[in-house]
């Protein structure tokens, strides 16, 4: 009876295929949300919706010329703001699982975590469209800031197809002082944290930090990520999920450790 009861504390505390220190329950609602979304790009804004209404999230949709953003506002004690962005869209081939409905699964939990807690900074989540079609829904976001529509804010954060390995950054589309912060964030871990570049990969990062905010894109792709995305291999079954519980514990503690962070110890639009 006791050892019955050990072994079922132990399983609660250090089960599930490896990955022992993560919440398995949330990994297995990721892996239903990632096994639900379709492939077809014209429903990924109304399943962004109703991915962010599943989780108590109010959210607008920003509509501009040729794209729309979808976007959930949290408030926290300081008009600082940080925008915590995913792309929604995918390309024509493929589904788009990792590319990138990973990046807009751990958005959504990541904007009902923070909700959920008393945050320094304010939160913009925002999944973006028309990334595979020139980081639109990004660039018009970043107008929208440089134009004074919308407030500028502290530093954005991209997250852009997990679920292969631990998670790093690209750095021709990272500023230096958000990537010196996920090294900080990984030491503090006990780990290394690896900084990459891929000539011709980018994301919407690059949008912000054209107006000089500062800004770092996350992954979790290894280097054969070309044979994974935009195509048929695209899908749910190419994930592993311990790397998934790996990237967003990692993510959050990323968020959290920024959520810390005063705005004007961050430098931004610093060259490639
Ligand atoms: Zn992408």
């Amino acid at each position: 009876m006791r050892a019955q009861l050990f072994i079922t504390l132990f399983l609660l505390a250090f089960g599930c295929s490896g990955s022992g220190k993560f919440d398995h329950a949330q990994i297995k609602e990721m892996r239903d949300e990632l096994s639900r979304v379709s492939c077809s790009n014209g429903r990924r804004m109304n399943e962004t919706l109703d991915l962010f209404g599943s989780k108590g999230l109010a959210v607008e949709i920003s509509e501009y010329q040729e794209v729309s953003n979808v976007v959930a506002e949290i408030s926290g004690k300081t008009q600082e703001t940080l925008i915590v962005g995913a792309h929604y869209d995918k390309t024509d081939a493929g589904c788009g699982v990792i590319d990138n409905w990973t990046g807009v699964v751990m958005l959504s939990h990541l904007a009902k975590e923070l909700r959920n807690r008393n945050t320094e900074k304010s939160y913009t989540f925002v999944a973006f469209g028309g990334e595979e079609r020139d980081l639109q829904g990004s660039k018009a976001m970043a107008e929208a800031i440089a134009n004074g529509a919308r407030e500028k804010p502290c530093a954005m954060i991209n997250l852009d197809s997990f679920g292969f390995e631990k998670t790093w950054a690209l750095r021709s589309i990272s500023d230096p002082s958000m990537l010196d912060l996920a090294a900080d964030v990984e030491r503090g871990r006990g780990g290394s944290f690896s900084i990459r570049n891929y000539r011709g990969a980018s994301s919407d990062s690059k949008s912000f930090r054209r107006i000089g905010v500062p800004s770092i894109t996350f992954s979790g792709l290894g280097d054969d990520w070309r044979d994974y995305i935009h195509g048929e291999e695209d899908v749910i079954s190419n994930i592993d999920f311990d790397a998934v519980a790996e990237n967003y514990d990692f993510l959050r503690e990323f968020v959290l450790h920024l959520d810390t962070v005063p705005c004007r110890s961050l430098v931004g639009g610093e060259s490639d």
